[in-house]
């Protein structure tokens, strides 16, 4: 599939299905958060094993709270933060399918800066599951056409954002210990945190 306009994008993901799109830290392959039959699809397009959970991109604190619970330090984080490019692990609530988080308890939820899929968000008015867009562990494209030459013939529409401003994937702290611990390094530091 080559590049789509908006309202295709969004027409697209309203209908179940997985579109590409881009995000500050790279892109991602996207659908309904909360559609258990479209993740499966982002699934299988990436060739991720089920075990591995996704992130569930939301507008702002209150999105998020809809399908998690946040407790007052991720208040904190996500006022310091958001929108960028942290991710937090908290408790999730029951609408969010198990396979989104590969059966886990807790959700990862960010929300992030880049005003096209800021302006997806809204139109929808629904959570999006997105993690990077390209096959099972490749590296993750930070440009449409990277995008459509690393899914090849199964490349869904991808939504031209041009190239990414951060090109790394989101610093990913996890909230659920008792002391928070970062998962996953990247653009936010643990200083900065
Ligand atoms: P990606 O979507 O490829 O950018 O990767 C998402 C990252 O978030 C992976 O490292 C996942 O293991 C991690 N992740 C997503 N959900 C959870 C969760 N509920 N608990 C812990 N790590 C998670
Ligand atoms: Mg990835």
């Amino acid at each position: 599939m080559q590049k789509a306009t908006f309202s295709h994008c969004v027409n697209t993901l309203l209908d179940g299905g997985v579109v590409a799109l881009p995000t500050e830290t790279v892109y991602g392959l996207a659908c309904l958060a909360l559609d258990s039959n479209a993740v499966d699809k982002v699934y299988q397009l990436k060739k991720r094993p089920p075990t591995n959970p996704l992130i569930v991109h939301v507008l702002d604190l209150e999105q998020a709270t809809e399908i998690s619970y946040p407790n007052s330090v991720c208040k904190l984080l996500c006022r310091k933060f958001w929108p960028g490019p942290l991710t937090l692990i908290i408790p999730k609530k029951k609408i969010v399918p198990e396979n989104v988080t590969a059966g886990l308890e807790t959700v990862a939820i960010r929300s992030p800066s880049h005003s096209l899929f800021r302006k997806v968000l809204e139109s929808t008015g629904m959570p999006i599951a997105a993690p990077s867009a390209n096959p099972y562990s490749t590296v993750s494209p930070t440009s449409a056409k990277e995008v459509m030459n690393s899914l090849g013939n199964s490349c869904p529409p991808v939504l031209d954002g041009g190239k990414c401003d951060i090109g790394l994937e989101s610093t990913v702290l996890d909230l659920t210990c008792e002391t928070p611990k970062i998962l996953r390094p990247g653009p936010i530091s643990k200083d900065e945190l």
